[in-house]
């Protein structure tokens, strides 16, 4: 670093400068629960559901405690458990697999495509057996699975399919949004998702009357009317703090949205005019996709992956893993038997790639400092592109 002047700060997420934006409208309907005293479920709740199952156009939207449970509520609904697998991705947040764990059902990974890192539909059939009940594609970034093959296989089967669309709310295949592309969907409002609240919180959403009205009841431990227990559910109620802020943040979504797929051409723009296009994969927008990015992953050499963070860091850019270790080779799931090989696609990802900066207020300038950084470290380094295509295999 040969700079005399402090450099910028890019932090890898920047929840204050959103707060910012908004904070008379907030603090105004948090100002409001707290008068009602009204906290669990209860109206903003239930309007928070109309207006976000409008958002995705799904037909019933159920809130709840996160979006780990909103994965395990369709699961349970469904009635998946014991001797059951359900098929998913190995290269996902913990909460994927672990929902599927829970319910006492076998996780079965499929490994991913390369290029959108979510799972391939061509190799799904090869781990169906009789046993499979469920398929749980994650729409991973921001970007929804290869949804229409995937629902050929589960309707050829007889198979449920539940998307994984924690990190892709309004995200789009072919015009459908996430939400509608399964049986069920599963969305995460954990802070740093493109729709965040100010804790925890989830819904479900589902085009499926008899699947929604049990979803809704087993998020309640099972419970209708008062007291009355059908099945052995638990407690994961929304709060209505959480519904009201996620209600006023909802109306700015699209623009939010609008604001980080600026970002990401940007970004994308940049990296070309550095000449960084050899050393580094950039993330692509399959055709009918609308990407909504709540991640800008890139992928590098993983030789060099580490120390570019570390770069990055000295040059006070924030960066993540997401994620380091694929879910196949958890140690809490050493007895599944996997092996570091079984899925060399998730495996290669998870030591290959770096996610970005990404929030719609990043500055031009915070964008040129990330690029310009960027190009410095690979000006150092001497890498061959080569070295590239043999690590992506
Ligand atoms: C965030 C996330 C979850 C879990 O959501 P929580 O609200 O943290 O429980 C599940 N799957 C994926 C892909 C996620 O990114």
């Amino acid at each position: 670093m040969s700079k005399q002047t402090e450099p910028l700060a890019v932090p890898a997420l920047d929840l204050k400068a959103q707060y910012q934006s908004i904070r008379d409208e907030i603090d105004a309907v948090v100002r409001e629960v707290i008068e009602s005293q009204y906290f669990i479920l209860g109206p903003e709740v239930s309007n928070f559901e109309t207006e976000a199952a409008d958002y995705c156009r799904a037909k019933h939207a159920i809130g709840c405690a996160s979006g780990s449970d909103a994965l395990l509520l369709p699961l349970m609904a469904l009635g998946i458990g014991n001797g059951d697998e359900v098929i998913t991705s190995p290269y996902s947040f913990f909460a994927t697999a672990g929902a599927i764990w829970r319910t006492g059902a076998k996780p079965v990974f499929v490994d991913i495509e390369p290029d959108s890192y979510n799972i391939d539909p061509a190799k799904i059939e090869a781990a169906i057996t009789p046993r499979t009940k469920s398929i749980i594609p994650v729409h991973l970034y921001g970007q929804t699975a290869e949804m229409d093959p995937i629902n050929e296989i589960a309707a050829k089967h007889g198979l449920s399919v539940i998307e994984d669309a924690a990190q892709a709310i309004g995200s789009a295949y072919h015009g459908r949004r996430a939400g509608t592309l399964g049986n069920a969907a599963a969305f995460s409002f954990y802070p740093s998702k493109n729709l965040g609240g100010f804790g925890d919180a989830g819904m479900v959403t589902s085009d499926d009357p008899a699947l929604s009205k049990s979803v809704a009841r087993l998020r309640v431990h099972g419970m209708e009317p008062k007291y009355h227990h059908h099945e052995v559910g638990f407690n994961s109620r929304l709060d209505a703090l959480q519904a009201a802020v996620l209600r006023v943040k909802l109306r700015h979504l699209d623009a939010w949205t609008e604001g980080r797929r600026t970002v990401a051409s940007k970004y994308t723009t940049l990296f070309k005019e550095e000449g960084l296009e050899d050393f580094i994969t950039l993330p692509e927008e399959r055709e009918g996709n609308y990407h909504v990015f709540n991640q800008f992953v890139i992928r590098v050499p993983a030789v060099v992956r580490d120390d570019l963070r570390n770069y990055l860091a000295q040059n006070k850019i924030g960066s993540e893993i997401y994620y380091p270790i694929p879910l196949h080779l958890q140690l809490c799931f050493a007895s599944l038997g996997h092996e570091p090989g079984d899925f060399p696609l998730a495996e290669a990802a998870a030591n290959e790639t770096i996610a970005l900066p990404m929030y719609p207020e990043l500055t031009d300038a915070m964008l040129s400092h990330v690029s310009e950084t960027m190009a410095q470290f690979f000006a150092s380094k001497q890498i061959l592109p080569l070295d590239r295509k043999r690590n992506v295999a």
